[in-house]
């Protein structure tokens, strides 16, 4: 299906067409009477492997339909790309777009005799809030990112917030390149710890951002890097500090630990990446295996490629490898089996807490499945984020004995670090 044309099949017009007419309305007076809401289909992925490619067109198809018998004879809908369409329609019909937004059954016998609910992510705005087309289809995107990341709702309008929110992103943009060109980023480390005897072994390479004389952590700028695909220059730029601090400790004889540097999945789609992360560690000519590779679990069946194919090359290069935040994302266990990890790093949200509730006891019983079923693959585990000392006692308990965390250490400055080597 191409998205630049006009799908009648769909009832939709054609994106170019349908920006034209954002444009008209919001120049027009009758701003004011319109919305506009960006939409992402949800579930299109297992729908499309549950039923094949051709009957998750149908049931795509099917639901715009249902959008577009709600959005009134001058509403006009237009794909975006891939399962994500946006729509301009009078304030009257927000009622119905919102309980379309929030599901409906889809009745397609020929795809399925029971019914399909299909429900999207959606970012809406009153046309009369921006000027031009463009600033509006930023502010429903960033709204529909915004809402699919917030608990207990699938879709948000755009606010004042946001529009905070969005000046933010522009300035983090804005100052990136002369902070990476000022050196304004940091490696910090936190310690990785072997259970048996609370002996360090690793680190983990974190970053922090010193501007004005500020911290930022991760969390407030990594979301606007990654996607505005900066994130890869500073994968790199760390990748690149760990190399020469870890160079520096050995010209100094100290005795060095491997560390992991985390890197985005935005860069699985660049064809030099392999190439450019051997050449960076070969540089320094350190050891094999004392810097670690680590990526999270990627849910599209092109990232799994690109994914496993990245593993391999590096694990061939003598580059252990792990997988992030195991148990927060899908779990896939095709990324167990086809992908040759060093290490699982099981996420902290799998950690028991210790208070005793059902919910506590089921993360017991699956973190200590995980490890298990790891051993058995061959693969090492280490839990993240442990915090306490009965935790550590559990993890012990059930042979893991890798772990990071408060209780042992928080990321620290280089010089700290160095002092434990
Ligand atoms: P991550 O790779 O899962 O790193 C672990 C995060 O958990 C770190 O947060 C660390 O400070 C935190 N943590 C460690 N132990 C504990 C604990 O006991 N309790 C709690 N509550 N938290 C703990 P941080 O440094 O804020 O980093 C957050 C995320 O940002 C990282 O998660 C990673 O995904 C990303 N990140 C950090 N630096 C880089 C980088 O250079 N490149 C990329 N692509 N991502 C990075
Ligand atoms: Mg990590
Ligand atoms: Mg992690």
């Amino acid at each position: 299906m191409n998205i630049n044309t006009p799908d009648e099949q769909m009832g939709g017009c054609s994106f170019e067409h349908a920006m034209e007419y954002l444009q008209q309305i919001a120049s027009s007076p009758q701003a004011e009477a319109y919305d506009g809401v960006s939409l992402n289909l949800t579930g299109m992925t297992i729908i499309n492997n549950r039923f094949g490619m051709d009957n998750g067109s149908k049931v795509m198809h099917a639901y715009i339909a249902q959008l577009k018998s709600r959005i009134g004879d001058d509403g006009v809908i237009a794909r975006i790309g891939g399962d994500r369409f946006f729509a301009v329609y009078r304030k009257e019909h927000r009622e119905d777009v919102i309980a379309c937004v929030k599901g409906v059954i889809l009745k397609l016998p020929e795809v399925t005799d029971q019914g399909i609910f299909m429900s999207s992510n959606a970012g809406f705005i009153r046309i009369s809030e921006e000027k031009d087309a463009p600033a509006l289809m930023n502010a429903m995107n960033t709204a529909r990112r915004i809402a699919k990341y917030r608990p207990n709702t699938t879709w948000l309008f755009y606010d004042e917030e946001i529009r905070r929110k969005l000046n933010y992103e522009k300035q983090v943009e804005t100052m990136f390149r002369t902070a990476i060109a000022a050196e304004e980023f940091q490696v910090y480390y936190q310690p990785k710890v072997e259970l048996h005897r609370y002996h360090l072994c690793g680190a983990e390479a974190l970053c922090r951002w010193f501007h004005n004389g500020q911290m930022m952590m991760p969390g407030d700028f990594i979301p606007v890097l990654e996607r505005n695909g900066a994130i890869c220059d500073l994968d790199f730029y760390v990748l690149e500090h760990v190399c020469r601090d870890l160079r520096k400790w050995l010209d100094e004889g100290r005795k060095i630990v491997c560390v992991s540097v985390n890197l985005s999945r935005c860069n699985l789609g660049n064809p030099e990446l392999l190439d450019r992360i051997v050449n960076t560690i070969r540089k320094y000519s350190l050891p094999e295996g004392t810097v670690e590779i680590e990526v999270t679990e990627t849910a599209s069946e092109v990232s799994f490629h690109e994914l496993q194919k990245l593993i391999v090359g590096l694990r061939e290069a003598g580059i252990p490898c792990s997988l992030d935040d195991f148990g927060a994302g899908y779990s896939s266990m095709s990324t167990l089996s086809e992908i040759p990890w060093s290490f699982i790093k099981i996420d902290r949200s799998l950690v028991p807490v210790g208070n005793g509730e059902p919910k506590d006891e089921k993360r017991k019983i699956l973190i200590r499945s995980i490890v298990s079923m790891a051993e058995a693959l061959g693969i090492s585990c280490i839990t993240e984020g442990v915090e306490t000392l009965s935790q550590s006692v559990f993890l012990k308990s059930i042979d893991c004995y890798l772990a990071q965390g408060f209780f042992f250490d928080r990321p620290m400055p280089r010089e700290q670090f160095e002092s434990r080597l």
